[in-house]
Parts: C-alpha cells; structure tokens; sequence
C-alpha cells in the first residue's frame, strides 16, 4: 500500500472518530456516533496492519480473536452502575499498550548485541532522534502511571481495596521524591538510549509505583474525575507512542482522547466548582465549615404527596444519587407518564453532576425509556423553574442544595445547582436527613415550601403510583 493511500485512509478514520464524538454529545445519536467511532478504528488497524510489511499473521490474528471475546463478553455482562469500573480497566490497557509500544519501539533502534572481548555488549541505539527517545521515554512513562494508576482505581470503584483516601505522614515528600527520580532517570536515559539500560527499568518501575502513589490519596466517590483524568493520560501516551512509531492515526487518536478527556474532566470539575487540584489533593470540607442549618421539617405521606401531584399541572423530576441507589428509574418513568396522562406537563431537570459519573442520571432515565425530549438540562430549567407546580427531588442532596449559592462558608459554596426551592412545592424523596456526598446540611429540608417524604425512592413512588391507579 502506497504512503499516500495509508494516509488517505487514515484521514477517513480520522474524520470517522471526530464525527462519532459529536454524535455522542447528545443521547439521541450517542449510539450511532459509537458505531462511527468503531468503523474509523477498525478501519485504523486493517490499514495498519497491512502497511506494515507483517510477515506472519497469525499472533495477530489470536490476540486480536481473544481481545475481541473478551471485550464483548465484559461489554455485555457489565451493568450500567459499573461503568466507571470498566472505563478505568479500558484506559488502564491504553497505558499499559502504550507503554509495550515504547519499550518495543527501542527494539527497532538498537542492534545485537556484540561481544567485545568475551562479554556481550550492546550497541547504543545509532542513527535514532533525541526528539524520537523523548517520545518513546513519554509513552513509556505516562503509559505506566496511566495502568497502575487505572488499577487502583478500579479496585477502589469496584471495593477490591477501600475507597477511603489513604494517608500517611510523608507522602506528598515521597511523591516529590518519586518525580525527581523519574525526572533523572529519564534524562540519563536520553543522553544515553538503550534496551540495557539501567534507567529505562527505573523509569518503568517509577512510573508504575507514581500511578499507584497518586490515585491512592483520593477518595472513592472522586472516582469518575480522576477515571477522566486517567482516560486523557491514556490517550496522551498513545500519542507519544504514535511519535516513538513514527503512527499518524496513533497521533491522532491520541490526541483525541487526550483532549476529550481533559474537557470532560474540565466540565466535572466545573460543575462541582472544585478545582482540579482539590479533587485530586484534598476532600471536601477539608477547610470550610458550613453554617448548621435547624428549622422544623415537614414530612409528608403519600396519598398527601398524590393529592398535590393530582392537582398540579407541570412536574419536574429531579433525580440524584438516591435514585440511582434505589434503581427507581422505572417507577420514576411510570409515575411521570401518569400524570402526563393526567394532563401535567412532565420534565426531568438533569445537574451535570448528579449521582456519580458523568450522565450518570442520563443512562439511567434512557434506560427506564424516558423520552429525550423531557430532559432539560439545569440552564434550561432553573430560569423557568418558580412556574413549575411540584418539583420532585428523588435521592439528589448536593445538586439541589440552596447553601451553594447562599452559605459562603459552604464548602460547595459557588457550585451551581438546580433551584428547586423556587418552584411551588418541593417533595423530597430520600430515607433520612442525612447529608449527601459532601456531608454538609441542606436547608432545602427545612423550606417552607419544602415536604419530606421519607423512605425508599422507589418504594415511595410505588406507593404514589397505587394511590394513582387506586
Ligand atoms: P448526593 O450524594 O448529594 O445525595 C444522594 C442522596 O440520596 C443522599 O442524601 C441519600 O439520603 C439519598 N438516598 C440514598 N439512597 C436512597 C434511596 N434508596 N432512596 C432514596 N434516597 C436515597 O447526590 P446528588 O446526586 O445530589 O449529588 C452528587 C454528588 O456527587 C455531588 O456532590 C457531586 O459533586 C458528586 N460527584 C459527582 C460526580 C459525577 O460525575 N456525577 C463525580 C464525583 C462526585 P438518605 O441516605 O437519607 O436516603
């Protein structure tokens, strides 16, 4: 296959991969720009392997049979609340392929070993680019960080290991320590590039032992940022990896995840209003106290709660994490399509951050057949929101919090939330008056407009669809 035709090709998958990842930017064409994404990928690799003068397909043609069982098998057993578990494994392996990319790389440029007076001797790799030993070294090392780093948190997502953060006295010096390590090794390994050489096994073993040191100081629930994070690390290193193998559509790909990654990490940390350093070096409410909220709480039962709803004409559902604990999604849709039938206007009010991963809540309402058209996004709802009759918070805390926009000693203080306290009536739908993910009171509980009802989610709105249907 001529250069130009490869490269031909390779702009095809290229271009297939950056129309798939607008596709995904909405549900409603996120399958399809998955589809894409996969032609350009599987378009990738057939050009690959056939531009590469292979001489024997065999392994090739095993390893890419037993990868294939094994993807669709995971992809198919895995549920939708361990996503994030399997994510981490997959940009775990882009690591570690990144890191087996470089280290093969070095192969290429290094000749036999020769024997100099009895002793086997190996030839520094002639004729290859510093630029070339620096991109080798890059994927070599984020790959590293990226798999091990992947590992751990997988473990803590899936409670293989505890999901608390795990502390000691030194270890921001040890980290620092560990850098400066990583930093010389990689540079004598540059001014001296060599399969044998002792600071090419320093780096991988420091790279690997990084990973490990970073992820762990950081809590489980802050999971899905740094499982981002990783995925952007990911693709960076196959971007390296494309450079160190001279690879344009590794390049690209790359590149792509790289930037993709970052954004989405962007937006998480946006729409908590954390900085990225505060997910990944403290917890929350490590330096803010939240003022304690007291008030008389309303509770309220569910022919009540079904008596409101009967009478009202437009609903907002807001769903959270509890919903997500309590799988309510179905009886959620259930209820919603009762009282559109008893002539509500029905919407689900979605906040960026709502459960525990990105679209989190999204997945969930597709799942349970919720019409795209009845989600609105928190923009959309929030200036409309003191027209809705009854917004119906199910298991959200953090996300409809009054105190992030009104306490400034609230460690969420500034973080944008879905005002539910301005529509007419709020039910409350959550087992207790426990604080949700970042521990602080919520005076949404104590509103004067406020209910509370108590108990399950989905055991709570079963009861209000038997009062409906009774
Ligand atoms: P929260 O974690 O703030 O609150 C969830 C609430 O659900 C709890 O207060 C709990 O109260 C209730 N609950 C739990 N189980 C049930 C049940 N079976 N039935 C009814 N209620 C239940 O959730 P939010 O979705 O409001 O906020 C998400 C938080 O996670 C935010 O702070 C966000 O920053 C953070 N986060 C989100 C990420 C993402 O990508 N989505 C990533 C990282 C962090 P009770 O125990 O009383 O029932």
């Amino acid at each position: 296959m001529s250069l130009e035709l490869i490269n031909l090709w390779y702009i095809v998958a290229a271009a297939l991969f950056i129309f798939g990842l607008k596709q995904l930017g909405s549900p409603a064409t996120a399958v399809r720009g998955n589809l894409l994404s996969s032609v350009g990928m599987f378009i990738a690799v057939v050009v690959t392997l056939f531009s590469r003068e292979i001489i024997e397909f065999q392994w090739i043609a095993a390893s890419a049979a037993v990868g294939a069982v094994i993807g669709a098998f995971a992809a198919q057993r895995i549920a939708m609340t361990s996503m994030p578990e399997m994510v981490a494994l997959f940009n775990g392996s882009g690591g570690v392929a990144s890191l087996l990319v470089g280290w093969a790389a070095l192969y290429t440029g290094t000749v036999a070993p020769q024997e100099i007076a009895g002793v086997a001797v190996e030839v520094p790799m002639a004729g290859v680019s510093t630029f070339t030993v620096v991109t080798i070294l890059l994927s070599i090392l984020i790959g590293g960080i990226t798999f091990s780093g992947s590992l751990i948190a997988w473990g803590k997502l899936s409670e293989i290991m505890t999901s608390r953060a795990i502390v000691f006295g030194a270890q921001r010096l040890v980290n620092a320590l560990i850098l400066i390590a990583l930093v010389v090794c990689g540079v004598m390994f540059t001014l001296e590039p060599s399969l044998s050489s002792p600071y090419l096994y320093a780096v991988i073993g420091l790279a690997l032992v990084f990973g490990v040191m970073a992820v762990i100081p950081i809590g489980g629930a802050d999971m899905p940022v740094v499982i981002s994070l990783l995925n952007s690390y990911s693709g960076l290193a196959a971007c390296a990896a494309g450079f160190a193998i001279n690879n344009n559509i590794l390049i690209v790909a790359g590149s792509l995840v790289g930037a993709a990654g970052i954004i989405l990490t962007n937006i998480m940390c946006k729409a908590m209003n954390r900085s990225l350093a505060n997910v990944l070096f403290s917890g929350f409410g490590a330096v803010k106290t939240a003022t304690k909220v007291e008030g008389e709480v309303k509770p309220i039962n569910t022919e009540d709660a079904f008596l409101i709803l009967e009478a009202a004409s437009s609903v907002t559902f807001v769903p959270g994490y509890g919903m997500a604990v309590a799988q309510a999604q179905h009886v959620v849709r259930e209820l919603g399509e009762l009282l559109e039938d008893n002539g509500a206007d029905v919407t689900y009010a979605i906040h960026p951050v709502a459960g525990r991963m990105p679209g989190h809540m999204n997945v969930l309402l597709a799942e349970a057949n919720v019409p795209y058209d009845q989600l609105v996004e928190m923009e959309e709802i929030n200036p409309r929101i003191d027209n809705i009759d009854v917004a119906v918070v199910i298991g959200a805390n953090d996300v409809v919090n009054p105190a992030a926009r009104e306490d400034e000693n609230s460690p969420i203080y500034g973080m944008p939330i879905i005002n539910v306290d301005s529509a007419r009536t709020v039910f409350v739908l959550k087992r207790s008056m426990a604080s949700g993910f970042s521990g602080v009171d919520n005076p949404l509980f104590f509103g004067e407009n406020t209910r509370m009802l108590f108990g399950d989610a989905k055991e709570s709105i079963s009861s209000v669809i038997a009062e409906f249907k009774g």
